[in-house]
């Protein structure tokens, strides 16, 4: 078949949080830039949820020039991961995708159309060296913000001296041009040791590709993407330009395509909810919380008086990320929940366990604002949708965007955890009224929304983050001719 289309293949690594805008990302590329785009989806041993390989994915495969793969599940690596790692979720997922690479060489070479460029995440780098066996040019997506980025990318080019600083001395991190990284924030825990040199190697890996994407956009963050793009230090040593793409976020289901009952009946609930009179609550694709903290969060609620969507989990004792890979899998009770607080909310609340329409609820008038455990795609869904948000992170980089949408951007109050980890149910009660009640919350809302109105500026034609497609989309046509 002869085309002069260029054909990109996406690997998305397990998890939600990083299909759901590699997804995104693939749909902009064949609707708005002429790609030809197949997506391998790379789902761990147990990420075979019901989520994974629903409609959310298989209904993307219908839109012109964009197709779907999901890789068979990798063998089960969980035995394999050190059990004193600092950071198990994202070793099991370098695992799962190493695991996964004879798949994806044999199905990139047994394509029709062969493609002429990989895009990975950042934990897909390992694939790397084969794009450039196949003569692929090679691009690195960034689902997160600028600012981790920036993290990511200058941590080869950090002192043992400045890291012992941080993670010893708890001084903050310095990042040429960007907001400096509190030690309360860092995942960098110890100036050595497996996260610290995973960090330097990944970083390493990225710098060396075509190019890289990064889900934000200029006017939300004007220095940490003007500190990637153009920073001294890194335009001397990366190799390609640096583009910022977003924000690239699911887009709400029409009706007549939503085929769960459980999800009608959320929104038909909102829709008898006054305006911005709803809190929706969750934790992303895996956040989990302590019993006590399930219990606390749920009194917090029934003081804060205010009407609620709580998409709530099964409590796990030691893993605020422990539903990662299960992500809507299965249907669980709620029996964990504090005696009677199901009849006693009944007239106000909604309890959805494990998994919920996300971008639906947000985007739906009733909704006001949003607890959340700031995973990017979710801090963007929220701003997209003019919410503000009552930041509560767990995991990964997200106490970091916690501070970023608190203490820079306004648009966020944060839950504060007492001596123990715990946030108590007074903490809980005062910071969601602050957002849905008080004069605070006002300010917040009026902020929210002129970020949702840059974020759509930015990927309207001659947008800053339309144009950084533009001149990627050149380069790959130069690159794959
Ligand atoms: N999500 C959803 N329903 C849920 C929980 C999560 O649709 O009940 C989606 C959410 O809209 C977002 C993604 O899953 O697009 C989670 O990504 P995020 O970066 O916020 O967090 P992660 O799960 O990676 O920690």
């Amino acid at each position: 078949m002869v085309t002069t289309k260029t054909h990109a293949v996406l690997l998305a690594s397990p998890g939600m949080g990083h299909l759901i805008p590699t997804v995104e990302l693939g749909k902009r590329l064949a609707t708005h830039h002429g790609f030809d785009v197949t997506i391998l989806v790379v789902i761990a041993s147990t990420d075979s949820s019901d989520t994974t390989k629903s409609s959310k994915v298989q209904q993307t495969s219908n839109i012109n020039g964009l197709k779907i793969i999901v890789t068979p599940p990798s063998v089960d690596v969980s035995d394999k991961i050190d059990p004193n790692h600092s950071s198990p979720l994202g070793a099991r997922i370098i695992l799962t995708m190493i695991e996964s690479l004879p798949f994806i060489r044999s199905k990139i070479l047994s394509m029709k159309f062969p493609p002429s460029v990989l895009i990975v995440d950042i934990f897909g780098t390992m694939a790397l060296p084969m794009a450039r066996d196949l003569n692929m040019s090679t691009y690195v997506f960034f689902t997160t913000n600028a600012w981790f980025s920036a993290v990511m990318l200058y941590a080869p080019f950090i002192t043992n001296e400045a890291f012992s600083r941080h993670a010893i001395d708890h001084e903050p991190l310095l990042i040429p041009g960007c907001e400096p990284v509190r030690f309360e924030d860092t995942l960098f825990h110890s100036p050595w040791g497996p996260t610290h040199d995973g960090f330097v190697n990944n970083a390493k890996e990225i710098l060396s590709v075509d190019g890289i994407l990064i889900n934000t956009w200029q006017d939300l963050e004007p220095g940490a993407t003007k500190a990637v793009i153009d920073g001294e230090i890194l335009s001397r040593f990366a190799r390609g330009p640096v583009y910022p793409v977003g924000p690239l976020v699911r887009t709400v289901e029409p009706e007549e395509k939503r085929k769960s009952e459980n999800e009608n009946l959320i929104l038909r609930w909102l829709d008898r909810q006054p305006a911005e009179s709803v809190i929706f609550l969750s934790f992303g694709s895996g956040g989990t919380l302590s019993e006590v903290q399930t219990r606390e969060l749920a009194y917090g609620l029934e003081l804060s008086q205010q009407r609620f969507v709580w998409v709530v989990r099964r409590p796990s004792e030691d893993d605020a990320s422990a539903a990662f890979f299960e992500a809507g899998k299965g249907i669980d009770g709620l029996d964990y929940l504090p005696e009677g607080f199901l009849s006693r909310t009944k007239e106000v609340g909604i309890c959805i366990p494990t998994w919920a329409p996300q971008t639906e609820i947000l985007k739906h008038p009733a909704t006001g604002g949003f607890v959340t455990h700031c995973g990017w795609n979710s801090v963007l869904e929220s701003i997209l949708s003019g919410v503000p948000m009552v930041a509560w992170p767990l995991y990964a980089e997200q106490k970091m965007n916690a501070t970023m949408l608190s203490d820079e951007l306004g648009v966020a109050v944060r839950a504060t955890a007492a001596e123990g980890g715990v946030v108590f149910r007074e903490e809980i009660a005062d910071v969601i009224r602050r957002v849905m009640v008080d004069e605070e919350g006002v300010g917040m809302r009026v902020k929210v929304k002129e970020y949702k109105v840059s974020g759509e500026k930015a990927l309207s034609t001659f947008g800053s983050s339309h144009e950084s497609f533009c001149q990627m989309a050149k380069e790959c046509e130069v690159c794959g001719a």
